[in-house]
């Protein structure tokens, strides 16, 4: 292991041939030379190479972080110190705003405006917890006569941090950001698909001042190196997010060691819409809840419950609107919905909506693979409305993460809490109507981590996100996350005149 200090990694492109894994505040190759290489999905068409990271690799990345927690300054270092160095990251990705984007775009597929939404998060991520990180502290506490009691908030220790491919550079921002500001050391697992701008956020980390070893960024397979830190016991902390049963084969396998676990999983999330909506106003939000980042978002509201009063005027519009979504050249503006990630999840949806018809379903826009003019080697999908289903369908009760939605008519709000809450996930829901007290009314019953009223956002910086039952715990992207990277501890003291003698002896 090295022991230069302060060292600096020589700047190169954001966009290049060959991305190296970060071990140590270092650039380094796979310890067995294994490399892969990851495609653009818009057009099949090779990106880049990237170096694969081996069990070997990963052991490195863990005495790399642990040496950096145990021994090294940062997270002693003064609160302000942290803060500065979170925004200067923020600062430089800002200085690379578009090359960033264009990166992620190539490395997923997807749109010019979703992409650059997500960088533009990123960014703010770090801002924030610059600023939440000054005031998470402690607590002094109520005591009898002369003792006192104050907590202080530490730093977790060595954090395994596992992300998806649905929102790379994002994802990653949410992991890091408050782990290091807390004091963490991180080593990040990028997802296979999407490993680039996880990369390239390492290195501005290290390039705004972060010391070696408290960034390692590992790209390689999840069931290999991924595993390897799950099972590893100098890992103190294991943050996933992903799929709902590689989410259950971490708990059980952290539990070995009984690592702290926060975990983001998949959702099914409802989106109501009652006979008193602003109806164009939830047309519009619902297209955008299900069919951003082509349907390939956790908290994608992909079950669309209308009042029966409304249901057909609702339906026509929303199906006209879904017609109109633009797919094509990821870079353009005025592109709505990006490619697929890849053949097998192409596939994966296209089962699910073969499963919907075979049950009866009706297809009421799109249903099959898309043919666009100049990606014919990439992967796209329609945007597709189903109709006529019932709540024991596949199509229903599973997450698809695809642009596919099931509709259903429903009577009254009691009967529509039902159907929302029967399902073994619990992440988003919306609802769209004028009535306040409905609103508060139905917010306060549904099962979810995140209910959005007339409004089709889910996630700012600082708002908490995470999911109830099947879907995870833990929040992110809010003060509280911090707690879930630090312990507290407890300092109980005795400043009394007279000597205690609790035996009396
Ligand atoms: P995934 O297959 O669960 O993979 C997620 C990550 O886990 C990847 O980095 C993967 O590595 C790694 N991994 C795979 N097997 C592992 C193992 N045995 N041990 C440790 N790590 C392992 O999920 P995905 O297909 O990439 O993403 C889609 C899923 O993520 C969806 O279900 C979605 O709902 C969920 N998601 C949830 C949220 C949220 O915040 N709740 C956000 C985004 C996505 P490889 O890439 O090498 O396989
Ligand atoms: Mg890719």
């Amino acid at each position: 292991m090295s022991t230069v200090k302060d060292k600096k990694l020589e700047p190169m492109e954001t966009k290049r041939e060959f991305y190296q894994l970060i071990i140590n505040g270092e650039r380094t190759d796979s310890t067995t030379g294994g490399t892969f290489t990851t495609y653009n999905p818009a057009t099949g068409e090779a990106v880049a190479t990237v170096a694969k990271a081996s069990v070997e690799d990963a052991e490195k990345a863990v005495k790399a972080a642990r040496t950096a927690f145990d021994f090294g300054k940062w997270r002693t270092s003064p609160v302000n110190k942290r803060s500065r160095t979170l925004n200067k990251i923020a600062g430089i990705m800002r200085s690379r705003f578009n090359e960033l984007v264009e990166l992620e775009i190539l490395d997923t597929g997807k749109s010019l405006a979703a992409a650059q939404g997500q960088v533009m998060q990123a960014i703010e991520d770090f801002e924030f917890y610059a600023g939440a990180i000054v005031s998470h502290r402690g607590s002094v506490n109520s005591m009898p006569g002369a003792f006192q009691n104050i907590t202080e908030k530490e730093p977790v220790g060595v954090c395994a941090q596992i992300i998806p491919w649905n929102y790379p550079l994002m994802m990653a921002a949410w992991k890091i950001a408050p782990a290091i500001a807390a004091g963490c050391s991180v080593i990040v697992k990028p997802a296979s698909l999407t490993p680039l701008t996880a990369i390239v956020l390492g290195e501005i980390c290290i390039e705004a001042g972060v010391p070696e070893g408290v960034v390692n960024i590992i790209p390689g397979a999840g069931s290999e190196v991924g595993n390897y830190l799950v099972e590893h016991p100098q890992v103190d902390k294991v943050a996933f997010t992903g799929s709902t049963p590689i989410g259950k084969d971490i708990m059980a396998k952290a539990s070995q060691t009984l690592k702290r676990v926060t975990l983001e999983l998949g959702g099914k999330s409802p989106n109501i819409v009652f006979e008193d909506a602003d109806i164009d106003a939830a047309v519009d939000g619902s297209l955008f809840g299900i069919f951003y980042n082509s349907g390939q978002s956790c908290e994608a509201r992909s079950r669309l419950y209308v009042n029966e009063n409304i249901y057909d005027a609702f339906l026509e519009k929303f199906i006209a609107k879904t017609k109109m979504l633009k797919m094509g050249n990821p870079f353009e503006k005025d592109t709505h919905v990006g490619a697929i990630i890849d053949r097998k999840q192409l596939e994966v949806i296209d089962g699910y909506v073969q499963s919907a018809i075979e049950d009866g379903a009706v297809i009421a826009a799109g249903g099959k693979e898309a043919s666009v003019e100049g990606y014919e080697n990439g992967f796209w999908y329609e945007p597709t409305i189903i109709t006529n289903v019932n709540h024991e369908m596949k199509a229903v009760r599973e997450e698809i993460f695809g642009p596919v939605v099931v509709v259903m008519k429903f009577r009254d709000e009691k009967e529509v809490i039902g159907l929302a809450n029967d399902s073994e996930y619990g992440l988003g829901s919306a609802i769209w109507t004028k009535d306040y007290g409905r609103a508060t009314r139905v917010s306060k019953q549904i099962q979810a981590g995140i209910v959005m009223v007339n409004c089709p956002f889910s996630a700012f910086p600082g708002t908490p996100f995470g999911g109830y039952k099947q879907s995870g715990f833990g929040r992110e992207l809010c003060v509280e996350t911090l707690d879930l990277y630090t312990e507290t501890k407890s300092i109980i003291s005795y400043y009394g005149g007279r000597p205690l003698n609790p035996f009396g002896i």
